[in-house]
């Protein structure tokens, strides 16, 4: 066990002492020690082997087999010598969470008595786990069970730790026998050589000819909740589906502004330098922490890396804030809109286009020709944006996202762009043409005169755009908390590449590339600016607005799913070799079989919550009530009888109000079941009757959270939820 281990026994350890075994380590010391990174490849490898595969990583060439029998050779040494005895192909199913199966480095030969350890290339390039039970749209027959995953070399393999020890994680993205994306990591793989190639095709065309590939950089910050363990596990809600089907607004939660980047709480604070020591020591940045709007809410922000890594990360980060959280007696709520009334929870995706040097070509340049070249990418972006704003915000939705986009804090559910005002100013010009007639002033041959100078630093002014653009990247606000970034990134990247591959291909035909160019961006700015807005996206104004401007605004997911199904997006995906229709079709059915089985669940657990807890405990309320009335009836103190027969006539009213929304909402899951045959028929009704009997139900729950006394009401309420920490 090396010196980051917490001590023997840590778990308590760190409870009780609030992370002491971390207090004299030093950061740099501890990053990436559980990373099979470039640096302990460089150091393990042999020069020719590292080389082989520094080249693959960077370049994106074929892997030789000899190659990877040495890797996985050094790789298996490296984790032994952590004290690790397996290892697993760690992959990213449609079901939005990770997935593991464990295999021990042992091997006894046949015969023999002894045990070695063994981990070939062959372990490490292909891995069958079986995995028939995942959802796979029909991509997979059960009986043809055999799902792969292949090693994804561009993302370094870690030793992922719990109580029992430490494992080797090799990500892997898992395809089926036909070669059939089964997970999220392949297509945006996929995504990210389609952008790159579309961008290389424009660095041409301005002149560079060295760059061979780009990639994707993305930082995606997490929103979370933090509450008492005790008091989540007493609220079967929580328990089953991650958020509060009932509760009653608190008399104080986010008005005074006070918990947003507010002092920690001890508690909150140890949690979060236990969770920023583990996240270093499997090589995530983490580098800001702090408190968010709504009391109990936090946020932690990476730094950005490449797209691929990114995704893995961000899976890491959700897993261990869970993991480490509850090490700490709370549990980390990562639903979208854990609590009504109060402010949801996001994931901020920052996206940028990057050499792999690390220049970013979302950059504003230093001189016309790099501006010229940014305003190629910038109105790219635009240009996908609006072309397929469906698609992106199909790419945001989940049935718990609905609860949050066009709530109050949220981005609304209309795509839109901020730029700021400078870049606004600049693409009027652009649009304009105004400077077509100036003479060119510098030697750059590239340059287009016709196109602004200009440096931005124009900071992010505007918290209520969904797509904003924050001086050198954009930032892409309504993922969900709780989802993977692969399926946003992946649409993103897809996107772009059509619309740069559209102005690639006129301008790589152009006689004159400075007026091709000009006319190119000009119309785009022309055909696309209804997009760009930079409001108050949260206002009523908006909506009626961007109506007028004909954007789309769809407000649940059940609609908009069916983007991912549009000819027009099919087209794109296959063009780019991201999604075979096939692949699209399968993603559509297994996001709407899901938007059902949440809504289900939920009700389910509703249902049960009713009968089970919140019914018996308003009979028990009403009961004690009537029995006073009785008493005082009896001893003829007729004093509080009238305040006690009105609470019992409120209580008692509500309660069959209650009762009979139960049953309607029982009635609704029953005929959502004989639906079972057509999910499309199916999702839509869930959304229509089972979701509206729901808020129906709760209502009169609240109501009733509020006529009963607290020692009858059977569940923890949100002042005891936010304010448990
Ligand atoms: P905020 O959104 O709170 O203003 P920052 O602008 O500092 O915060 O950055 C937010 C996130 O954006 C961080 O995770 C950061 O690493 C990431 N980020 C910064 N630059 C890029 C980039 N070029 N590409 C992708 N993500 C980036
Ligand atoms: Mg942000």
């Amino acid at each position: 066990m090396d010196k980051f281990e917490p001590k023997p026994g840590g778990r308590v350890d760190i409870m009780s002492e609030t992370c002491d075994c971390y207090h004299d380590l030093d950061l740099r010391e501890i990053f990436g020690c559980h990373v099979f990174n470039d640096s302990v490849m460089r150091e393990r490898l042999p020069r020719e082997t590292y080389k082989a595969l520094h080249r693959t990583i960077q370049e994106g060439t074929h892997l030789e087999t000899e190659v990877a029998a040495v890797v996985a050779h050094a790789m298996k040494e490296w984790a032994m010598e952590h004290g690790a005895t397996h290892y697993t192909h760690w992959f990213q199913p449609l079901n939005g969470f990770t997935a593991e199966k464990h295999d021990s480095f042992l091997n006894v030969p046949f015969g023999g008595d002894k045990a070695i350890a063994e981990f070939s290339g062959k372990e490490l390039i292909k891995g069958e786990p079986d995995a028939s039970s995942f959802p796979s749209g029909g991509l997979r027959a059960t009986f043809e069970a055999r799902g792969y995953t292949a090693w994804d070399c561009t993302s370094p393999a870690f030793l992922k730790q719990d109580s029992s020890g430490l494992t080797l994680c090799i990500p892997t993205a898992f395809c089926s026998y036909n070669g059939e994306a089964l997970d999220k990591k392949t297509p945006l793989l996929r995504s990210v050589e389609a952008i790159s190639k579309q961008v290389v095709r424009i660095l041409r065309l301005f002149g560079d000819t060295e760059t061979k590939r780009v990639t994707v950089t993305c930082g995606a910050e997490q929103e979370y909740f933090l509450v008492d363990k005790e008091m989540f596990k007493k609220r079967p809600d929580l328990v089953f589906t991650g958020r509060t089907l009932f509760g009653c607004k608190p008399p104080k939660t986010q008005e005074m502004d006070d918990h947003y980047f507010g002092t920690l709480k001890e508690r909150v604070s140890a949690f979060m330098k236990e969770l920023d020591y583990e996240l270093w020591k499997v090589g995530v940045t983490a580098k800001t922490k702090h408190n968010e709007v709504a009391p109990a809410q936090h946020e932690l922000a990476p730094i950005f890396c490449t797209v691929n890594i990114a995704t893995d990360h961000n899976q890491i980060t959700m897993e261990l804030m869970k993991k480490i959280a509850d090490r700490h007696g709370m549990a980390c709520l990562l639903h979208e809109k854990p609590f009504a009334g109060i402010n949801g929870s996001g994931k901020h995706n920052n996206w940028s286009i990057n050499k792999l040097d690390g220049a970013n070509l979302l950059n504003p340049g230093k001189t016309p020709r790099e501006n010229a070249q940014f305003l190629v990418f910038l109105c790219a972006v635009i240009k996908a944006i609006d072309e397929n704003a469906e698609l992106i915000r199909a790419s945001a939705a989940n049935a718990g996202n609905d609860y949050r986009l066009g709530a109050q804090e949220a981005p609304p559910a209309i795509i839109s762009i901020f730029l700021g005002e400078e870049l606004a100013e600049v693409l009027d010009e652009v649009e304009k043409g105004i400077r077509r007639d100036m003479n060119f002033r510098g030697k750059l041959d590239f340059g287009v005169p016709t196109l602004p100078e200009f440096q931005t630093d124009s900071t992010d002014r505007n918290r209520t755009s969904p797509f904003a653009f924050t001086g050198n990247k954009f930032e892409f606000r309504m993922v969900p908390s709780s989802a993977s970034v692969a399926g946003p990134n992946t649409v993103l990247n897809t996107v772009v590449a059509e619309a740069l591959c559209q102005i690639a291909d006129e301008l790589e035909q152009a006689k004159d590339f400075k007026t091709a160019l000009s006319d190119i961006l000009s119309k785009i700015v022309k055909e696309h600016k209804r997009i760009i807005f930079d409001g108050n996206g949260y206002g009523e104004e908006w909506v009626k607005e961007a109506a007028r401007r004909g954007l789309p605004n769809i407000n649940n997911s059940v609609d908009s799913y069916r983007a991912f199904i549009y000819e027009k997006s099919i087209r794109i995906f296959e063009k780019h070799h991201v999604y075979s229709s096939t692949e699209l079709n399968a993603r559509y059915e297994i996001k709407m079989e899901k938007y059902i089985k949440i809504n289900t669940i939920e009700s389910h657990t509703m249902l049960e919550m009713c009968q089970k807890q919140i019914i018996p405990a308003c009979m028990r309320y009403a009961d004690a009530v009537a029995q006073t009335i009785l008493h005082l009836k009896e001893t003829g103190l007729a004093l509080d009888m009238q305040t006690n027969e009105e609470v019992l006539r409120c209580v008692t009213s509500n309660l069959s109000k209650l009762n009979r929304n139960v049953k309607k909402l029982e009635k609704a899951v029953e005929k959502s079941e004989t639906l079972e045959e057509d999910f499309v028929a199916q999702a839509k009704f869930v959304r229509d009757s089972v979701v509206t009997a729901m808020q129906e139900v709760r209502k009169y729950a609240d109501i009733l959270e509020m006529s009963v006394g607290k020692d009858y009401w059977p569940i923890p309420t949100y002042s005891d939820l936010i304010y448990s920490v």
